[in-house]
C-alpha cells in the first residue's frame, strides 16, 4: 500500500513534488495537496502569492538556470544533480505550456567593458516563460494532476501540524476546528505567504536551524531605454558589489523588461514590492524594474530586524515611493501601484541608518554607467526577502533530522526562486519512488551541520 502523502502548499515546490510522484506511477489518490488560495481557474490577478503554483503562478516566470541563483540546491546534492533537478522543473513548465516553442533561454557570456569600473556582473542562463502564459500552464498542469487522481483542497488554511501524531489540521470553510488529515509523509512547502506559519512550526518543535542574513532594499524602476545596452546582453542582469569588511553585499535582482510591472507584496500586514513582466505585446510599457537588494550579515535576529524596518517604512497603510521626477506606474490592469509618494528620503535614511548609503551609491553609480538615466527613475520602498531560518535536513530528501517523515521544501527551506523551489520539491520525494532515486546512495545521510 502506497504511503499517504500530504502536501501543504500548492506552490512551485509542492506541485513539482506531486508531478514527480505521479509521473513515476505513484497513485494520485494517495496524494492530497492543500492550499489556502484558489485553483488556477478561480485565481484572480490580485492573488499574487497564493493558489496553484503559489507565488510562482503570478510571477515573471523567469526560470533561472544556475546553482548560484535562487537559493540552496547544490549544497544538498552537488552541482551535477542540482542541474539535473532544475532541468526537470524547466521541462515541466515547457510540457504544460500552450506554446512551448516560445519558452526561450537567454545565455549571456561576457561582462561588457562599460560595466566593469563600477559593478560586477553575474551572467547565467534564464528560461523566460512570461506571466500571462503561467496561467495557462497552471490550468494544464492542474488538469494533469487531477486526471492522475491527486486530491486538492482549496481555500483552506493549515493552522497546526502535529509531527508526533502525523496530523495536519486545516480550516473547514475558513473556520478552525478539530478536522485533520493523516499523513505518512508530509511535504511542507508554504512559501513566503506561509513564512510566519513555518516559523511558528519551527519554534513549536524547537527545530535546530541555520542562521540567515538580512535581505532588504528597494524596487527600482525606470524607462527601459536607459538600460537597453545591457538588456541586449543579459535580460535578467545581476549587477553586484561586495563590502566584505562590512558584511554587506548588494545586487540587482529579478529584472523585468518590456512589459514590466511593479507588484505589491503583502506580508505580515505590511507592503513591500516585487516585479513581474508580461509576454503578450499588448501589455508592453517599455519599462524596466529590478530589486536593489542588500545582503547584511551579522545582525543577530535578522527576521525581527527586517520586520521592524519594513513596518517603519510604511505610510498610509502602504509602502513608499520616491522619485526625483516621476510618479508611480500603473499595474498591468491599469490601476496605480499601491504606494505612498514621498518627496524626500530623509525619513527613509533615518529608519535604515547607514545602510541606505549603500543603495544611494548604487543608484549614483548606475547613473554613471547608464548616462541617459539621470533623474528619470523611481524606487518603491522596501523590497524585502524574509529568509526563513533553515531547519537542519537530510540532504538526500530534505527531511527534518528530528522528524524524518516531514520534508521542508521551497522558500520555506532556503529557496528564493522557481527553479530551485521546484527542484527541492522533486528531491523531497525521490526516496518514495523506488525505481528512481539516484542521489540516495550518493548523498546518504548527510545533513547540513553547521
Ligand atoms: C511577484 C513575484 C514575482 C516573482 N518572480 C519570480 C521569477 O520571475 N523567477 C523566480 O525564479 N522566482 C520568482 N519569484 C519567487 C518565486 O515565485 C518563489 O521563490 C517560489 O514560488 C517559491 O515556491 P514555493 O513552492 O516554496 O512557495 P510558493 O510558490 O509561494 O507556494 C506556497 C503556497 O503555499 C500556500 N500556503 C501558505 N501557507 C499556507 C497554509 N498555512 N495553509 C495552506 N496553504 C498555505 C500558499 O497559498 C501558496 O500557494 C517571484 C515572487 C513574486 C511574489
Amino acid at each position: 500500500m502506497a504511503k499517504k502523502i500530504v502536501i501543504v502548499g500548492a506552490g512551485v515546490a509542492g506541485v513539482n513534488a506531486a508531478t514527480k510522484l505521479v509521473d513515476n506511477g505513484y497513485p494520485g489518490n494517495q496524494i492530497t495537496i492543500i492550499d489556502m488560495g484558489n485553483d488556477p481557474y478561480n485565481r484572480k490577478p490580485e492573488e499574487v502569492m497564493t493558489g496553484f503554483l503559489g507565488a510562482g503562478g503570478w510571477s515573471d516566470g523567469k526560470l533561472t538556470y544556475h546553482t548560484a541563483i535562487g537559493g540552496q540546491l547544490s549544497k544538498y546534492v552537488g552541482e551535477e544533480k542540482a542541474m539535473a533537478l532544475m532541468d526537470q522543473v524547466i521541462n515541466n513548465f515547457k510540457r504544460f505550456h500552450p506554446k512551448p516553442e516560445e519558452v526561450q533561454c537567454s545565455n549571456p557570456v561576457e561582462e561588457p567593458e562599460f560595466i566593469k569600473p563600477y559593478f560586477g556582473l553575474r551572467l547565467f542562463p534564464v528560461w523566460h516563460v512570461g506571466t500571462d502564459y503561467l496561467h495557462e500552464i497552471g490550468k494544464n498542469w492542474y488538469d494533469y494532476l487531477v486526471s492522475k487522481g491527486v486530491q486538492f483542497i482549496w481555500k483552506e488554511r493549515v493552522f497546526k501540524v502535529d509531527f508526533e501524531s502525523h496530523l495536519v489540521y486545516h480550516t473547514i470553510k475558513g473556520k478552525e476546528g478539530q478536522y485533520a488529515l493523516e499523513y505518512d509523509q508530509l511535504i511542507f512547502g508554504v512559501g513566503k505567504s506561509g513564512i510566519d506559519f513555518a516559523q511558528h512550526v519551527q519554534d513549536e518543535y524547537q527545530l535546530e536551524t541555520e542562521p540567515k542574513s538580512v535581505q532588504i532594499g528597494v524596487r527600482f524602476e525606470a524607462p527601459q531605454k536607459h538600460f537597453q545596452d545591457l538588456i541586449d546582453i543579459s535580460y535578467d542582469f545581476k549587477l553586484y558589489r561586495k563590502f566584505e569588511d562590512k558584511g554587506v553585499s548588494l545586487r540587482s535582482f529579478c529584472t523585468n523588461n518590456n512589459a514590466a510591472y511593479v507588484a505589491v507584496e503583502d506580508t505580515y500586514g505590511n507592503h513591500s514590492y516585487n516585479g513581474h513582466a508580461k509576454k503578450d505585446p499588448k501589455y508592453r510599457n517599455d519599462m524596466t524594474n529590478f530589486g536593489i537588494l542588500m545582503e547584511i550579515n551579522g545582525i543577530s535576529n535578522p527576521f525581527e530586524w527586517s520586520r521592524e524596518v519594513v513596518s517603519k517604512l510604511q505610510s498610509d497603510s502602504t509602502g513608499l515611493y520616491y522619485s526625483p521626477t516621476r510618479i508611480p506606474s500603473t499595474t498591468s490592469e491599469g490601476e496605480k501601484v499601491t504606494t505612498f509618494q514621498i518627496n524626500t528620503l530623509k525619513g527613509v535614511k533615518e529608519i535604515m541608518g547607514g545602510y541606505w548609503n549603500y543603495i544611494e551609491d548604487f543608484i549614483e553609480d548606475m547613473k554613471k554607467v547608464f548616462p541617459t538615466l539621470g533623474d528619470d527613475w523611481g524606487v518603491y520602498i522596501p523590497e524585502v526577502k524574509y529568509l526563513s531560518s533553515e531547519p537542519l535536513v537530510y540532504h538526500s530528501d530534505l527531511a527534518l533530522i528530528e522528524y524524518p517523515d516531514v520534508h521542508f521544501v521551497g522558500d520555506a527551506l532556503s529557496a528564493r526562486g522557481i527553479t530551485v523551489s521546484g527542484a527541492q520539491g522533486i528531491l523531497s520525494v525521490g526516496k518514495l519512488i523506488s525505481k528512481e532515486c539516484p542521489w540516495d546512495n550518493i548523498q546518504g545521510d548527510i545533513i547540513n551541520w553547521r
